[in-house]
Formats: structure tokens, sequence, C-alpha cells
């Protein structure tokens, strides 16, 4: 599923391809996503000239002329691809290409997602803070407002377990499944803590591990298991870094131990028993 990291870096590789193209038509093979595509999609955006490409959590902004923003959002296996001569759609099954936005120089950015749990939908600039998907929202992972002296005060009393919480996109927005077992790895914390019990120093440790995996990961342009593709077609290459996921029984790289899983909220976690307290 993508995360804040592969959204980061598809935000980053479309304002370089991207910034200053015109909308000039788009085409709507399919437009039952999460909540449906708006008909006057098309309507509303042609004419309309990209500004700047801009991220919040896991929604990427396409902020266009005339104080117009397009919200993106890839679901669990959706892909935004800037296609143009020379693009090769060998990943794509062309059936799930859903929606082609096509653009003033003959290339086209298309959305394709076989589960179909994305969204796309347009706002005013200035309504953006108060739309129902953005305005719960806690800081950004990699913004100067998530502080240890935050997730210290926004946990206390807390049961729920430390990564449950880390992935409640009200206490810091855009940090997922794959990044919260590897984070808490780095800071030497089981997911399983209760979060009310983290000590401040602990704290301290998971926002700087948070800010070091997600920005190594948007290095590395993400983590693909499956379905992920950048704005080029290509997978990321995180996978191969990660630490702990995925790595149920094989040793600890710090100290050998067998990787264990256990699930949490619903979601597989993976920790080692001896490194991580
Ligand atoms: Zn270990």
């Amino acid at each position: 599923m993508p995360e804040l990291p592969e959204v980061e870096s598809l935000r980053q590789m479309l304002a370089r391809s991207a910034v200053g193209r015109t909308f000039r038509q788009v085409v709507i093979r399919e437009s039952r996503l999460r909540r449906s595509v708006s008909p006057q999609l098309g309507s509303t955006i042609a004419g309309r000239t990209i500004e700047r490409f801009g991220r919040r959590a896991k929604y990427l902004l396409i902020e266009m002329a005339g104080d117009q923003v397009m919200l993106v959002h890839l679901g669990m296996s959706g892909s935004l691809t800037h296609r143009g001569r020379g693009f090769d759609p060998g990943p794509f099954d062309p059936r799930h290409d859903h929606i082609e936005f096509r653009l003033d120089d003959g290339s086209s950015l298309v959305y394709n997602d076989p589960r179909r749990f994305g969204l796309i939908k347009v706002v005013a600039r200035a309504d953006l803070d108060a739309i129902s998907e953005l305005k719960t929202l806690g800081p950004e992972p990699l913004g100067r407002e998530f502080t240890a002296g935050h997730l210290w005060t926004t946990t206390r009393g807390r049961t729920a377990s430390i990564k449950n919480l880390l992935m409640d996109q009200r206490i810091v927005a855009g940090v997922g499944n794959i990044y919260a077992s590897e984070l808490l790895f780095r800071a030497a914390v089981r997911p399983t803590r209760r979060a009310g019990r983290i000590t401040r120093h602990e704290a301290s440790r998971i926002v700087r591990a948070t800010q070091e995996v997600l920005q190594e990961a948007i290095g590395s342009r993400g983590t693909t298991f499956r379905s992920y593709r950048d704005s080029r077609g290509q997978p990321g290459r995180f996978a191969q870094l990660l630490r702990v996921y995925d790595r149920e029984g094989k040793p600890c790289l710090k100290c050998s131990t067998q990787i264990r899983a256990i699930v949490l909220g619903q979601r597989s976690s993976y920790y080692c028993p001896r490194c991580q307290k």
C-alpha cells in the first residue's frame, strides 16, 4: 500500500516532469473508486495549468491555476504515471487505467488502480484545510510540529500500543504499517508497548527514527512489494533496505535473534525481541 515516502517521491518526480503543463481533456473509463469520481472532473480542470505538486500525509495535491486543487489518494494499489513518448506500460494492466488526464504536450497522467480504493477530487484551495479528508490530520512526520514533546503529550494515558498510535493519522499524518515497524526497530521500542508508558527519551528516539526512515525511503523512491510504481512506472528500491518488515524468522541484522511477527490492529507487525524493549 502506498505510504508517505511513495507519495512524496511521486510528488518530487511529477514536480520535475509536469509543472507548467495544462490539462486538455480527462477520460474517465471507470468512475467507481473509493468514492465516485465526479462526472464534472473534466470540465472543472480542462484548460487549467499545473502550478505546483504538494502533499499532505498520503494525499498528493495537484495545485492548478485559478486556486483549484486536485487531491489524489492512491488507496491500496493506485499509481499515477506520467506517460509520454517512450513510456513502457509493461507492469500496468490497461483494464485498470481508470482515468487519463491528457496534457497540452501530448503526454498524459494516468491513474491506474486494480483495487479501486483511491480517491480523486477537486476542491478550492481556500477550502482545503476544512475538507473531511484533511481536517483531522495531525502534524506531518517530517515537519517541525512533530516533536518528542508532541508525541509524548498526545500519548499520555493511552493504553493502545505505540505502533497503533503512530498509525493514527490524528497523532501524526502519513506513517503507515511498513514504516511503523521499521522506525520502532530503529528506536529500539517494541511495537506492543502501551503508548502511555513511553518515556520522554523514547519519544525522542521515535521521532528521530521516524524522520530517518521516511527520508531514506524517499531517497529510494519508496517500497514496492506488489503494485506500487513511481511516475515513470518503476518500482521503489526501499524493500531491499527493510530491517524487520516481512522478515519473520530471519536473523536480526543487529543481533541475529529471529525476527518475530505479531498482529496489532489487524496489521502484521515485526520486531526483534532482543533489540526492542
Ligand atoms: Zn536484534
